[in-house]
């Protein structure tokens, strides 16, 4: 049993791009929990109506008819500024409006209950978050508060911690963030398998929804070092459903003489079916497609054979192919050095990937016996189990090391970068380098942090800056500052500066501009999402009310068609219970989203009418 003093077991949540995963350790095993629709995965869509928010499913089944204000794609957004070029290339793509916000932050704009809303890319997948905690917690039958929560490898420092902001707006505590690729080695339980010679290879190809990764991972005595990584950001399972959709645009065309291309909602479900064809056909030589009115009238009923289906995609498959190619020679190994080969992500269930990337490897067996859009959740459960120190259903320790995937360093007055962790470095690590003034006289200094591996500073990615003030007037170069850069076990960096000269000691906070959360805004965001949750309950109620009474309405009705019952009715009766009926059935098609109350004093007053009624047939 897991323990609990109140916090319930620890989970590991797989914040994906286009779908997330939750899983948990019981039973001595992993257990991949359901939602609430009954599905392994839930989209990580989040959507903003005039009367509701959805989140999930609910979310992305109305996409069609609410384009602007259904988010998705949150997590290429986080942690990022406004101005960076993949934001910028990003927006072209989405139906959503994204605006520039303080400090460069990028900030999603979407209208809800008739009113402009701000939500930074935090809030949302802190709502995508919540509502896997919300499943896991009806799945246990307890609270859940620990959780450790999947990034990519190449993720950097600001997109780490705005991850775990996400975590905290939610309300859980984020025992760790942890690499995908690493969970996904630690699903295959492939740190306890030492090679003969005391390390093993692992390379992880990730194929999802929308991006494309590949990474090297190297483990020497339980812990994994990424050695390499490459991939396509752009690349994942929604191109291929786009190529299917531009084949079903071109047959339509063909046969009808009508173009969809001008129609979104035609497209969109289109776009829907072509979703589920394709998983068919991971599965099933062939399949159809068919929709009830797809455009002016016009059914659509076809049909599509998986080898058609790999034609069409060839081409991206043949890039992904590629893409391991480089990452090997970024690592520089030969793919017969190789030890294990991992598959993860909801698209390499296509038979011809798994095929392609099999022949690669000059036949060798692929890791896959783990639901490849599960692996990752997976391993984030074993994780969270292993630092769970509430639980007795423990998995066996492992020792878990990551490393830096950028250097990390200062920029000088120079213009160059001096780094201070290198890249690759085990962390948790705390490393220090001594800086000085550039000025006679100087009495304050600015640091600018930087991650990267150019040599110039400017051509690397800022993070954020801070000035110690307060050094004693003295010639250039006489004062002597220590700084310390830390960087803890979910991979976040603290910097601290001191004057040895005075041998003064000044904490050093880094300034908001790298787009980070400050503490009032992650303050107001837990607000913002407890009263979310007030109203989230509030709109399940107003749902069971409505339920109560339309089964009610319908009941009533079935009754007076009963003819034992209608035989025993006064015609007066049957008039007014008929007419009372009737126009609750009405009532209730125009008033869909009414207070709780209106529904149940709908309920009363139809009580009155017939509890009257029915006591005269019983009697
Ligand atoms: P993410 O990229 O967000 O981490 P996943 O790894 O869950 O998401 O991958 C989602 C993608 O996997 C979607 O494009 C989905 O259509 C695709 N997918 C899921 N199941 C199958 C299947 N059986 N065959 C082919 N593609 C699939
Ligand atoms: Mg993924």
């Amino acid at each position: 049993m897991a323990g609990n003093n109140g916090v319930g077991p620890a989970i590991g949540i797989d914040l994906g791009t286009t779908y997330s995963c939750v899983g948990v350790w019981r039973h001595n095993r992993v257990e991949i929990i359901v939602n609430d629709q009954g599905n392994r995965t839930t989209p990580s869509y989040v959507a903003f109506t005039a009367t509701d928010r959805l989140i999930g499913d609910g979310a992305k089944n109305q996409v069609a008819r609410n384009p602007t204000n259904t988010i998705f794609d949150a997590k290429r957004l986080i942690g990022r500024r406004f101005s960076d070029e993949c934001v910028q290339s990003d927006m072209k793509l989405w139906p959503f409006k994204v605006v520039a916000g303080p400090g460069d932050k990028p900030m999603i704009e979407v209208s809800h209950k008739d009113e402009r809303r701000q939500f930074a890319a935090e809030e949302i997948s802190s709502m995508v978050l919540m509502k896997m905690r919300e499943a896991a917690e009806a799945f246990l039958g307890s609270t859940v508060k620990n959780v450790v929560i999947t990034v990519p490898a190449y993720f950097n420092n600001s997109q780490r911690q705005a991850t775990k902001d996400a975590g905290v707006v939610s309300g859980l505590n984020v025992m760790s963030i942890l690499n995908e690729p690493t969970a996904a080695a630690i699903a295959y339980g492939l740190e306890m398998e030492i090679g003969s010679d005391g390390y093993k290879n692992v390379l992880i190809f990730d194929l999802g929804g929308g991006t494309f990764d590949v990474s090297l991972l190297t483990m020497k005595q339980g812990v994994f070092e990424v050695k390499a990584t490459a991939g396509d950001t752009r690349l994942g399972g929604e191109d291929f459903d786009n190529r299917m959709v531009n084949y079903f645009v071109e047959e339509f065309k063909r046969k009808m003489k009508k173009d969809i291309t001008g129609n979104p909602r035609a497209l969109r479900r289109l776009r829907t079916a072509c979703e589920k064809a394709k998983r068919d056909l991971s599965s099933t030589a062939q399949t159809t497609i068919e929709i009830d009115c797809l455009y002016e009238g016009i059914d659509f009923s076809t049909t599509i054979t998986r080898a058609k289906f790999e034609e069409f995609n060839m081409d991206l498959f043949k890039i992904c192919m590629d893409l391991v190619k480089n990452c090997l020679t970024d690592a520089n190994l030969d793919k017969s050095n190789i030890h294990d080969v991992v598959l993860v992500g909801g698209s390499t269930r296509i038979p011809k990937v798994q095929e392609m990337l099999q022949d690669f490897f000059d036949g060798k067996e692929l890791c896959k016996s783990i639901n490849p859009d599960e692996a990752v959740a997976y391993g984030a459960a074993i994780h969270a189990s292993v630092l769970d120190v509430n639980t007795t259903d423990k998995v066996h320790d492992v020792v878990l090391l990551d490393v830096t995937p950028l250097s990390l360093g200062v920029g000088l007055h120079s213009g160059f970068m001096s780094v201070v962790i290198p890249r690759n470095t085990r962390t948790p690590t705390k490393m220090e380098a001594e800086f000085t003034t550039a000025k006679d006289n100087q009495t304050s200094i600015l640091f600018d942090v930087y991650e990267g591996e150019r040599t110039r500073a400017n051509d690397n990615n800022f993070l954020g800056k801070f000035t110690l003030a307060g050094v004693p007037p003295a010639p250039v170069r006489a004062p002597k500052i220590n700084v310390c850069f830390e960087i803890d076990a979910n991979g976040i960096l603290h910097v601290l500066a001191e004057d040895k000269g005075t041998g003064q000691v000044s904490k050093i906070t880094i300034s908001n501009v790298d787009g980070r959360l400050s503490k009032a805004e992650i303050d107001r965001m837990v607000e913002d999402a407890e009263k979310y949750k007030a109203e989230d309950e509030e709109l399940k109620k107003k749902i069971e009310a409505k339920n109560a009474l339309e089964s009610y309405v319908y009941k009533l009705r079935n009754a007076i068609e009963d003819q034992m019952i209608i035989a025993k009715l006064s015609l007066d009766d049957k008039k007014t219970i008929e007419n009372a009926i009737e126009e609750t059935i009405q009532w209730l098609a125009a008033n869909q989203s009414v207070k709780v109350d209106e529904f149940e004093e709908k309920m009363h007053y139809l009580e009155k009418i017939w509890n009257p009624i029915v006591t005269k047939i019983y009697i």
